[in-house]
């Protein structure tokens, strides 16, 4: 600046005004006259922001949360629920602030405290640990989980040796072992189909993990299918509605958009699998748990956002995050044409009032 603007503004004083991408100054100058200076800044194009339809909660979740809010309301708090009752951090927590404790096992659980099972389900030996202490039981088990473990059973009981596809260490995965007394052949990918050591490979079945889709199995069942010709499977319709349709969606809003936002936690594998769907595809995607995990350089030089939620992932989570981006861009909101879900399973009698449970401490 030199010595003459320098006086100037010190005595008839500089004003100025910023505005987001462009700077408009005014100056006052002695005549009173006023010389304007207007930057015009580039163009600010609006982002397009497209919610997946469906997206978020599925059935066996909201059920899964539902038991835990009736539990609190008939029972009174503490409920104690062993796992997280969902992968979700948001609602673990919120659950916690109404009086819920999350254990790892079951004997961490108050004698006659009322227990609840997770949505992932359980094996029989944590079951039976529970029922010989005689602690007051909830199952929030999905009911698409508990079909998996009848399946794997009426195999084992056909003479069948089986074999899991899922993830190992999942909760869910776990369980559903635990529900086979021979055990299980845990396969995750095509590749392990090779290395398999089987007891006879005509008395084989496969069964899999709730939260893979039909598209993430379907080349490990043909690799198991050319090893072994005579393995018994499910109909493809039992895999999890919720999983499939979740990512069908995001599959088709990542064709459509430069970025994907999953929200969900890092522990949720569908919402893990979201995000690895729509990077297969090309397009930049990130998991984030809620509005605070957004990057705002993310959203620069692009025109479109698609954002998805994993099937533990509440709503308000997604609203969050769509007015978080408001605020860093111009945006407009649109909804993906896609099937509304009405799937709703029925609550156990325990929290209906159909069956009382006896609260003996907690
Ligand atoms: Fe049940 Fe599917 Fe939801 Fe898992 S993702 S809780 S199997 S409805």
């Amino acid at each position: 600046m030199c010595v003459k603007w320098f006086v100037i503004s010190c005595t008839y004083g500089i004003h100025l005004i910023f505005i987001q991408y462009g700077i408009i100054y005014t100056m006052l100058l002695e005549d009173d006259e006023v010389q304007k200076y207007d930057y015009t800044a580039p163009p600010m194009t609006e982002l397009t922001l497209i919610l997946a339809q469906p997206r978020g909660f599925c059935a066996g979740v909201d059920r899964a949360i539902e038991i835990v809010e009736k539990a609190l309301q008939l029972y009174g708090a503490p409920v104690y629920v062993r796992h997280e009752i969902v992968h979700n951090k948001w609602v673990v927590q919120d659950l916690r602030a109404k009086g819920v404790v999350f254990v790892g096992e079951v004997d961490e659980i108050p004698d006659g405290a009322i227990t609840v099972f997770s949505a992932h389900g359980i094996s029989e030996k944590v079951e039976n640990s529970a029922k010989l202490r005689d602690l007051p039981i909830i199952d929030a088990t999905c009911p698409l989980v508990t079909k998996v473990h009848r399946e794997a059973q009426r195999y084992e009981n056909e003479g069948r040796q089986i074999i899991l596809i899922g993830h190992e260490g999942h909760p869910e995965v776990e369980g559903t072992s635990g529900r086979v007394r021979g055990g299980v052949l845990l396969v995750q990918t095509a590749a392990d189909v090779a290395k398999l050591e089987v007891e006879n490979a005509d008395a084989l079945a496969y069964v899999t993990q709730t939260t893979l889709s039909v598209d993430d199995t379907k080349d490990i069942i043909a690799a198991l299918k050319n090893r072994f010709p005579n393995i018994a499977g499910p109909e493809l319709r039992d895999i999890c509605y919720a999983t499939q349709n979740r990512q069908n969606s995001v599959r088709d809003l990542a064709q459509q958009v430069d970025l994907i936002l999953v929200i969900g936690s890092a522990n949720s594998s569908n919402s893990n699998r979201l995000r690895d769907l729509a990077e297969e595809i090309g397009k930049p995607a990130y998991l984030v748990d809620d509005a605070r995990g957004l990057n705002p350089a993310w959203f620069d030089s692009i025109s479109s956002v698609g954002i998805t939620a994993g099937a533990s992932a509440p709503e308000h989570l997604v609203e969050g995050v769509v007015d978080a981006i408001g605020k860093l861009r111009q945006t407009r909101v649109q909804t993906m044409n896609g099937d509304l879900e009405n799937t709703r399973f029925k609550l156990p009698p325990e929290v209906t009032g159909e069956k009382m449970l006896e609260k003996k401490a907690g």
